[in-house]
């Protein structure tokens, strides 16, 4: 009944928060309370009364202590209705060390204990393909590329840097959003590996050669499924795993040039994104997909039955106060 597709359409939205452990010298934690129910609480370092404190409410709350796989038990119902055919977005947000990349591939340094989403759900995938063999046959292939300064590149091919790739749209027919990119049939987790591995380095060299941290960019691994039943019919779906650009604000008055030029751009992309997620969840007969590079490439999995997960990234120090209240409105604006 209408109630039931109510609920399911708002269900196709989530947003989680992840706290990461405090690193470094600055002890002061303001995080003040994270509850079962999916709230969060914070306190100003520097107003550390009552009526100072800010509430903030999710669908989960993970703190500083939540293991990777903590993490990925609360993701695996998402990823695996990827192989029955549902489109499925997942975004890190966050400023630039609250653990993006911690949560998306694991801890820096490459070490494979402690594996993030990506691998946990290839790995996921891989086994679900595995036991459903005699019913369905399925293909599974990735790309992945980058966006910096609304430009595609390809991370997984050998001229990262110079090829610029077009986003192809009207791709619901089952056409590729990204034709131009290139594609890897996976089989298994040392497949997925070694791409990830790839694209990570091809990130690093590109923004080397670009004259950026790889940081300001966007990476999204996309994890094309190809099912085929005994009668022949086909289903088609797709997981987006993205790493979002550093959210954190620069300060004007300090950067010019490049550096302002890029921050720009990351503004504009992060923001069109939440207008879009925003758009979605109030059911707007218009979503502004159109406004950036990111979104147009997503425009397939994000709305109509697709299913959407935002991470929240915090860092608990004080001195990321600023940041961290503005990346917990962010998220609770979409969700
Ligand atoms: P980002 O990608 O947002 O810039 P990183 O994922 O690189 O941030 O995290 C910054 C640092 O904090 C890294 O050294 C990372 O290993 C560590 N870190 C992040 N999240 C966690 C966590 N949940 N547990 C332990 N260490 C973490
Ligand atoms: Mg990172």
């Amino acid at each position: 009944d209408l109630y039931n597709i109510v609920q399911d359409l708002k269900g196709n939205i989530r947003v989680y928060c992840r706290i990461r452990p405090i690193i470094g010298t600055d002890t002061r934690n303001v995080i003040d309370h994270i509850g079962g129910d999916g709230s969060l609480v914070v306190v100003d370092p520097l107003k550390p009364h009552k009526d100072a404190r800010k509430v903030f409410q999710f669908n989960h709350v993970f703190g500083p202590t939540s293991s990777q796989d903590e993490v990925y038990k609360e993701t695996q119902p998402l990823i695996r209705s990827v192989m029955d055919g549902y489109n499925v977005c997942i975004f890190a947000y966050g400023q630039t060390g609250s653990g993006k990349t911690h949560t998306m591939c694991g801890p820096s340094g490459g070490s494979s204990e402690d594996m993030g989403i990506n691998y946990l759900a290839l790995n996921d995938l891989f086994e679900i393909s595995c036991t459903r063999k005699d019913i369905v046959k399925y293909e599974i292939q990735v790309q992945m590329v980058e966006i910096y300064n609304e430009q595609v590149r390809d991370l997984l091919t050998e001229d990262s840097s110079t090829t610029k790739l077009e986003i192809r749209n009207c791709t619901s027919n089952g056409g590729l959003s990204l034709p131009d990119a290139t594609m890897h049939v996976v089989k298994s987790s040392m497949d997925v590996l070694d791409l990830m591995k790839l694209g990570e380095t091809n990130r690093f060299v590109s923004a080397t050669a670009l004259n950026h941290q790889s940081s300001r960019s966007h990476s999204v691994l996309t994890v094309h499924v190809h099912g085929k039943d005994a009668s022949g019919n086909i289903l088609r779906s797709c997981l987006h795993l993205v790493d979002l650009a550093g959210s954190e604000r620069v300060d004007k008055s300090e950067v010019t040039g490049d550096r302002l030029k890029e921050a720009q751009y990351i503004n504009k992309s992060l923001s069109c994104l939440g207008d879009v997620i925003t758009a979605l969840a109030q059911k707007n007969s218009h979503i502004p997909y159109r406004n950036s590079k990111l979104t147009q490439l997503l425009q397939d999995s994000l709305g109509g039955h697709a299913k959407t997960l935002m991470f929240a990234h915090v860092s608990p120090e004080a001195h990321s106060y600023g940041e961290t209240v503005s990346t917990l409105k962010f998220a609770q604006r979409v969700s």
